[in-house]
């Protein structure tokens, strides 16, 4: 497996894609299902933020990755389905939440991160095909959702995550993407108090060029780069 040389790969397909319209998204290296010394070597090739979707591998992995707790080499954003049982074990070990989709879920993050006199920032997952068995906050009901989030002290939404359907490349799988980046600037465009847009993720190993295409400024790319998962 020759991370740098996928690395470099995906880096230039997401440049070119982009076509200048929009800034080239972030690449997060989505390492789930590796073992914390398969996920080292990405540190010289200053690939540090990355993406885990399980708790209880972040707090088997952390460890290892981040040994220094006040000076963490790894970023690791979730993102993954989290269970609201489950948010007192990352509070500190996680950077970005970007699977907020539930208020219960909302409430629960902010009640820990009180605890831990800390803000948690995060992204609201949104399902860009109404398909809300896939996780996500249907898109006419962000704006409310929002505005109820923006209320919680220990919350700071940053922006949208979107996982996509798995439809292959294809038109009606593009639109939705192009779907994605207007719902993203309506919502910012609304400049809801408390609420900040700035982050769009979107795109995995088989559509990153779409998501880089339409605006996306984070992309979540795992096989890609790793190979495909066992
Ligand atoms: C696994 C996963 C990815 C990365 O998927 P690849 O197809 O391996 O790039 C991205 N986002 C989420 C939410 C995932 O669970």
């Amino acid at each position: 497996m020759d991370l740098a040389a996928n690395i470099a790969k995906v880096q230039s397909s997401l440049e070119s894609a982009s076509e200048g319209r929009y800034p080239v998204p972030k690449l997060i290296c989505v390492t789930k299902t590796h073992p914390a010394q398969d996920i080292l070597p990405l540190l010289p090739l200053g690939m540090t933020e990355i993406g885990e979707n399980r708790v209880q591998e972040i707090r088997e992995k952390a460890p290892i990755l981040n040994p220094e707790k006040t000076d963490p080499r790894f970023r690791i954003h979730l993102i993954g389905r989290l269970q609201t049982n489950k948010v007192k074990y990352i509070m500190h070990d996680v950077c970005l939440i970007q699977s907020l989709d539930r208020m219960e879920l909302a409430l629960e993050i902010n009640r820990q991160a009180e605890k831990a006199e800390k803000v948690m920032p995060c992204l609201v997952q949104v399902s860009p095909a109404g398909e809300p068995q896939k996780g996500g906050i249907a898109p006419e009901a962000l704006p409310a959702f929002l505005r109820e989030v923006a209320q919680l002290p220990g919350i700071s939404v940053r922006g949208l995550m979107a996982v996509m359907p798995d439809l292959g490349p294809c038109p009606a799988l593009e639109q939705l993407f192009q779907n994605m980046r207007v719902l993203f600037e309506h919502v910012r465009d609304e400049a809801i108090p408390g609420i900040q847009m700035e982050e769009l993720s979107m795109g995995m190993s088989g559509d990153y060029l779409y998501a880089a295409r339409h605006g996306a400024t984070m992309v979540r790319v795992g096989s890609a780069i790793f190979g495909p998962r066992a």
